[in-house]
């Protein structure tokens, strides 16, 4: 199983990093060993005194597809999900401004948190979907998935160009504005279309 990530797929949060808008999407991959395993708590690496927290939209591929086109792209899918793409901010401004790699602060243990599975069927638009997340339970992050600079099945179909997709990969995509740091104690709690997606803890 494989993690496809998308940074810059919002224009707010593009331009409070104050990166340039991407002509393609920006993609990158989290090796599984990424995925936080279910009810632990989050701990704090060593490597890095700023992690933030980015809530996104997921979806799971459900059958094997390459070269996808976006309106078959749906085909491909039917579950969305909400998690956590954890980053080590400090250690991704060092590898950016030497035009490194980003694996080491993006695709570290526990760097992926996954929610809860939902039915696509169950929401009434894919591309219209609020979803949050509270730290200490206050607002930290809201946002809605029409703000997307590519749609979820644009997203698919630009990946399945590089990246055979296989049945279980999980597609991240992308962060809105509000991303922050986070401190040993703190709760995080994501929200899709109002219902509680995840909620863990940092240690
Ligand atoms: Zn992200």
């Amino acid at each position: 199983m494989k993690i496809i990530c998308i940074g810059r797929n919002y224009q707010d949060h593009i331009s409070e990093l104050s990166n340039q808008r991407p002509k393609d999407p920006v993609v990158f991959i989290k090796p599984d060993s990424a995925v936080l395993p279910k009810e632990q708590d989050f701990y704090i690496p060593d490597f890095s005194s700023d992690i933030h927290y980015e809530v996104e939209v997921l979806v799971k591929i459900k059958k094997v597809g390459k070269h996808i086109s976006p309106e078959f792209a749906h085909l491909y899918f039917d579950e969305v999900g909400l998690g956590i793409d954890f980053t080590a901010r400090d250690l991704q401004e060092e590898l950016k401004s030497k035009g490194l790699p980003w694996e080491k602060c993006k695709g570290f243990d526990g760097s992926a948190v996954i929610g809860e599975w939902k039915f696509v069927k169950d929401f009434p638009q894919l591309n219209s979907l609020n979803f949050s997340l509270e730290k200490n339970g206050k607002m930290v992050q809201q946002a809605n998935t029409k703000d997307m600079l590519w749609s979820v099945e644009e997203l698919l179909s630009y990946v399945s160009t590089f990246f055979t997709l296989k049945k279980g990969d999980i597609i991240f995509t992308g962060t809105p504005a509000g991303v922050g740091t986070i401190s040993a104690g703190d709760s995080l709690e994501g929200f899709l279309e109002g219902q509680s997606m995840f909620k863990i803890g940092v240690k």
